[in-house]
């Protein structure tokens, strides 16, 4: 098997795993508890925070573990929305955004609060005149992700940031696919709240963090007995918490030459890939991108065909995202970028790991080449005899009535 799906999520690496166990076992006790064995989950926690603060440079009082990037979206959003609404309520956002995002940022609508959703240019990234246009008296919150989770393509965060901060609005960032994977610094970005998640890093799933800047408050989201310096209650998830400290710790130690290895095995993979099929493009920039992502259409191709016949030949990618490919559901995102919906529907998400290697490379390329030939011998949008794709407006495919 392949797995070029880690966009959507990522295996738990061994070391990970190994760390975890014993917090699984032996060493189960509660952190808030006095007693020895209370004392070493708490110091385990603890270390965890520190390897998570140091990978943003932040300060471990400003890192919050949460249930995951979904709850730190709510809690970052909503925990501002409901603080400062008697400022004002307008929130500016993107186009392309999480879901997570999206529809916390839906929910605020429907309860009185004003959005503003900035599109993208054609290679999925926003510009900051029309972030500074967007600008009113009354905007409480900025929130633009890091990198995008389908074309990963990359915001200019750092000067998002400056724009909210001399315009005194907060700035939150989703930055859960690009922490880990290229060098997030909050304070250089000017960051107030930051989303990670621990399974997008090789580590497990259901924990993640909400980096709050220090001396901001937030309308809290979840109460109970205190946890978390008062600021997310409920008891910690020990051995989550372990493993993704531990996943952190992985990351920052080993940061630059993952990039080094993803950025050549993406570009061989986006190289080959255009080379070898014909009507074969890249969705999302070029460059500006995570050294993990390439994202490509193939024309007169179904996605969900696709899918399953890669997965047949022992490959894992993606079509749309994780959360709207088992709708037909045409990408939100890709639709941004201002592709029709047959595009749309023919495109794959290929999201390399630091364990795949370059024979992966050459074996996924082999087979999409395989699958997309066969599927386009099938297809009435192909001329086989041509290889190129039959004109859609051409006569006799155009419905008389139009
Ligand atoms: C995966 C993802 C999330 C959600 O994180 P979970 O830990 O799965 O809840 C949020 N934002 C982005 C950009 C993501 O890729």
């Amino acid at each position: 098997m392949i797995y070029m799906d880690n966009s959507a999520t990522s295996p738990i690496k061994e070391e990970v795993f190994n760390a975890m166990i014993p917090y699984l076992k032996e060493e189960f006790g509660n952190p808030s508890t006095f007693y020895t064995l209370g004392r070493n989950a708490k110091k385990a926690v603890e270390e965890a925070r520190e390897n998570i603060a140091k990978l943003i440079n932040a300060d471990t009082k400003e890192i919050i573990f949460t249930s995951g990037g979904t709850e730190s979206d709510n809690m970052a959003i909503k925990g501002v929305a409901l603080k400062f609404e008697d400022k004002g309520k307008h929130i500016i956002t993107t186009e392309i955004e999480h879901p997570a995002v999206l529809r916390t940022c839906e929910f605020l609508e429907s309860r009185g609060f004003e959005l503003s959703y900035l599109p993208v240019n054609e290679n999925g990234i926003i510009s900051t005149e029309d972030l500074k246009n967007a600008i009113r008296e009354d905007t409480i919150l900025i929130s633009v992700m890091h990198a995008n989770n389908e074309i990963g393509t990359i915001q200019p965060i750092e000067e998002v940031g400056k724009i909210a901060k001399e315009n005194n609005i907060l700035f939150h960032c989703d930055a859960v696919q690009s922490v880990g994977k290229i060098p997030v610094d909050v304070k250089e970005a000017n960051i107030d709240l930051l989303s990670i998640s621990s399974h997008k890093i090789y580590g497990p799933k259901g924990v993640g963090v909400l980096f709050i800047k220090k001396g901001l408050k937030l309308e809290l989201l979840i109460h109970g007995g205190g946890q978390e310096n008062g600021l997310r209650s409920g008891t910690e998830n020990v051995p989550g918490i372990v493993g993704f400290g531990k996943a952190a710790e992985l990351a920052y130690e080993h940061l630059d030459e993952n990039i080094a290895k993803l950025k050549q095995l993406r570009d061989s993979l986006i190289e080959k890939i255009l080379e070898r099929i014909p009507e074969s493009y890249l969705n999302g920039d070029r460059e500006n991108r995570l050294p993990n992502n390439a994202n490509f259409r193939f024309s007169s191709i179904e996605g969900e065909g696709l899918i399953l016949r890669l997965d047949a030949e022992g490959i894992n990618g993606a079509t749309g995202s994780a959360c709207s490919s088992k709708s037909l559901k045409a990408s939100y995102v890709l639709s941004a970028l201002g592709l029709e919906d047959e595009e749309i529907h023919g495109s794959l998400r290929l999201s390399l790991g630091t364990e795949n290697n370059m024979k992966d490379v050459d074996v996924v390329v082999d087979a999409i080449a395989k699958v997309v030939g066969e599927l386009r011998e099938m297809s009435p949008l192909w001329d086989n005899k041509n290889n190129v794709s039959l004109e859609l407006d051409e006569s006799k495919f155009t419905d008389s009535n139009n």
